[in-house]
């Protein structure tokens, strides 16, 4: 072990400390502000003085850190910093919340219990399941600092996530894609969210990560030509007008690039809209909106804009808090390119969001924030739901872009965008939600389902008759109109449900059958429901008769599954066997676990993994291990929901096991391409084919093949083969 010089880490604790102080704005002109800052240093310092951190540096270093990042990128002031000097002093420490109520006081002693609640859940060993993810959520209802500070953690961890294992580099990674970046983003984090992202995309796809790193780097200068050149008309003429400003070019983030190629299926080269162009202007509050149109004005006077992308978050900021003027116009090279118009002021509340807001609104009316805040109260409130269902409607709200709309009465609301008339139904109140029975919007009927656009003016319609049907589900995506439809249908499920179960047990006693020697479960499975509602429900709606229960007999009183279902079921399984052998029987191909035994897996059909891709196990309920590639597209929702059941999974070198890959070839039709592209598979690199199928269209022609191969080396090289084939345009690993 290498001799620590404490000395010299001493210095270097204290020069962090420093930089700490340097950017705590306020410390600077209040003393006593700076006693405290001291104060919950000296008592960090003392808590932590034996622990080290997984790098082998003192573990004040990762307090200090998150303080610093509270202050200088979320803005947050000095009672946010003493609670990130302390966060996990209750923790991991002998410190209690009264000893910090003691030294710091009431609010501290909050803040750092909320914090410690979550850091419970957080704790790596742990699972982080959804329901866990749901008190993270709920602490936002006690304080948002907590939220801040806790996102400032993570934020670090994710910064020094090098010295990790894999696999808990893994799991953070994905709880980071899954819920912390898309919490950042609603609160207006744009920065931090950003950064979130592309840490998260290095540690999963490294080599992915640093190709559209490298590329972007290559990039770099003609894009700066590019802006120079697009810039310099716009400079002058806002200089003539005695404007003040500045002029950025923005490139895109990693994983917005990356999100970007994946959704539209295109490579980097096609991904045209690299970066956005950013004028920020100096400006008094009351000037604020006048000054940017007359830069819009200046922008559109020497390129044409397209009028369809013109977004004024001015005039109606984002319920995050973002306000910007976005257009986007023709430049002189045939480019479309995105301008961001907006003040000093709004940058810093889109780059560091509402905390940066707070400094220059204090008190006063209701902001934005307390709005959003409330909403997320509301969604909260339904503790019946799934948890897994829960965090993804939840998720899918934290992302989507807002629309504006109206009530006849002239009141604003914001939904999220796709949202339909009957979202907005629920949005105003459940009770005109459940009666809705359709809309005016801009005076005109429309269903219940018509998706609304920003500007639109909506009058519910609703009568008294009116109750939820089922596929109303498919008419909403606000989490709200979704979960009280969901307990409306729940309520009169359950009415009907208890009619069910009356006519079921008059049938058994009909059939002279106990009540206690019914398997339910049986029932239920062979009727393929769900759940016991489910099928009482059915039994009710007369979907399920019960005069013929055909698949069952009454053997000494008894009900039970008739001989001939149990023999189709073992029927079915034996083909699966065979297909394996055929395979070479993959399934001593992975040592599992953290001892690395043989155990048995299956190797999971969503993305079918083969040796040479990075993989994990995965513990099912019913089904065994199932084996996914770190990549797989369920991944980072397996991995931040059930971390307890993700196992670690690592590939036995043997060319002699054979797996299942499948490829899919694009290219121009013509009468030999069949031919060459098999005769390449079967003779000259004498794969083994399972199934092939072409299908063409118009004279462009798209390939299926199955085959065996031993790992990704070997699909690999076939691959590039395949792609030297006349006429093939494109060859690509199919996962399905
Ligand atoms: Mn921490």
């Amino acid at each position: 072990m290498a001799e620590i010089d404490l000395e010299q880490e001493k210095k270097e604790i204290l020069a962090a400390y420093r930089g700490l102080l340097r950017s705590a704005v306020h410390a600077k002109k209040d003393p006593e502000t700076k006693r405290r800052i001291r104060k919950a240093f000296d008592v960090a310092m003392d808590a932590h003085k034996n622990d080290r951190r997984k790098s082998g540096e003192p573990y004040i270093f990762h307090p200090l850190a998150v303080a610093r990042i509270c202050a200088e990128e979320i803005g947050l002031g000095a009672t946010s910093i003493v609670c990130a000097l302390l966060h996990d002093t209750v923790e991991d420490t002998d410190l209690s919340i009264s000893d910090i109520e003691k030294m710091f006081g009431k609010k501290e002693a909050q803040i750092i219990d909320g914090l410690t609640k979550i850091s419970g859940v957080v704790d790596y060993s742990v699972s982080l399941q959804a329901e866990n993810f749901r008190k993270i959520l709920l602490t936002l209802s006690d304080d948002v600092r907590v939220i801040l500070i806790k996102l400032a953690d993570r934020l670090h961890n994710m910064r020094t996530i090098d010295s990790m294992r894999r696999d808990k580099q893994l799991k953070i990674a994905s709880e980071t894609l899954y819920l912390y970046a898309p919490l950042a983003h609603r609160l207006g984090l744009h920065a931090i969210k950003s950064e979130l992202e592309d840490l998260s995309l290095k540690c999963k796809e490294p080599e992915t990560f640093e190709e559209i790193r490298s590329k972007l780097k290559k990039n770099e200068e003609v894009r700066k030509r590019f802006i120079r050149k697009f810039s310099s008309p716009i400079k002058k003429a806002l200089e003539e007008k005695g404007i003040k400003f500045e002029i950025k070019g923005r490139p895109k983030s990693i994983f917005s690039i990356w999100n970007k190629m994946i959704k539209k299926e295109v490579p980097f080269e096609e991904v045209y809209d690299l970066f956005a162009i950013r004028i920020i202007i100096e400006a008094d509050d009351q000037d604020e909106k006048a000054l940017c149109w007359q830069v819009y004005s200046v922008v559109t006077d020497f390129y044409s804009p397209n009028i369809d992308r013109l977004r004024d978050w001015v005039s109606v900021p984002k319920a995050n808090g973002y306000e910007s003027l976005h257009t986007t116009v023709m430049s002189p090279t045939g480019k479309w390119v995105e301008v961001q118009i907006r003040t000093r002021r709004m940058d810093e509340i889109a780059e560091k969001g509402f905390a940066a807001h707070w400094k220059y609104k204090e008190g006063g009316e209701k902001s934005q924030f307390d709005i959003w805040i409330n909403q997320i109260r509301e969604l909260l409130e339904n503790h019946e739901d799934n948890a897994v269902d829960f965090l993804d409607d939840f998720k899918l709200n934290l992302y989507a872009e807002e629309i504006f709309v109206f009530t006849p009465e002239g009141d604003m609301k914001s939904l999220p965008n796709g949202s339909s008339a009957l979202d907005f139904a629920f949005a105003v109140h459940t009770q005109i939600g459940e009666k809705c029975l359709g809309a005016k919007v801009n005076s005109k009927l429309v269903p219940l389902s018509y998706k609304l656009k920003s500007g639109d003016q909506v009058e519910i319609l609703t009568s008294q008759k009116q109750r939820p049907k089922e596929d109303w589900m498919n008419y909403v995506i606000t989490h709200r109109a979704k979960s009280k439809i969901k307990n409306l249908l729940n309520n009169e499920k359950r009415e009907i449900a208890n009619e069910g179960k009356t006519i079921l047990e008059k049938e058994f006693k009909r059939l002279k059958i106990a009540y206690e020697n019914i398997s339910l479960r049986e029932l239920q499975k062979y009727y393929k429901v769900r759940s016991l509602l489910d099928l009482y429900f059915k039994v009710a709606k007369g979907e399920i008769n019960l005069s013929h229960l055909k698949g069952f007999e009454v053997r000494k009183g008894i009900l039970r599954p008739k001989q001939t279902i149990r023999k189709r079921v073992t029927s079915y399984i034996v083909p699966r066997k065979t297909a394996a052998k055929e395979a070479n029987d993959p399934n001593h191909a992975l040592l599992i676990g953290d001892n690395m035994e043989k155990l048995d897996y299956t190797l999971s059909k969503c993305c079918n993994p083969i040796p040479g891709d990075e993989v994990f196990g995965f513990v099912t309920i019913n089904d065994g291990i199932k084996i996914h590639k770190t990549n797989c597209s369920n991944a980072t929702q397996l991995m931040s929901n059930y971390a307890y059941r993700i196992i670690k999974a690592r590939w036995i070198d043997d060319q002699n096991i054979a797996f299942l890959a499948g490829i899919k070839i694009h290219g121009i039709d013509d009468m030999g391409i069949v031919n060459n592209i098999t005769q390449i598979i079967s003779n000259e690199l004498n794969v083994n084919m399972r199934s092939i199928s072409f299908e063409s269209d118009d004279g462009i022609f798209e390939g299926k093949v199955k085959l065996y191969v031993h790992d990704t080396d070997h699909l690999n090289d076939l691959i590039d083969k395949l792609k030297n084939v006349d006429g093939v345009t494109k060859v690509e690993r199919v996962d399905e």
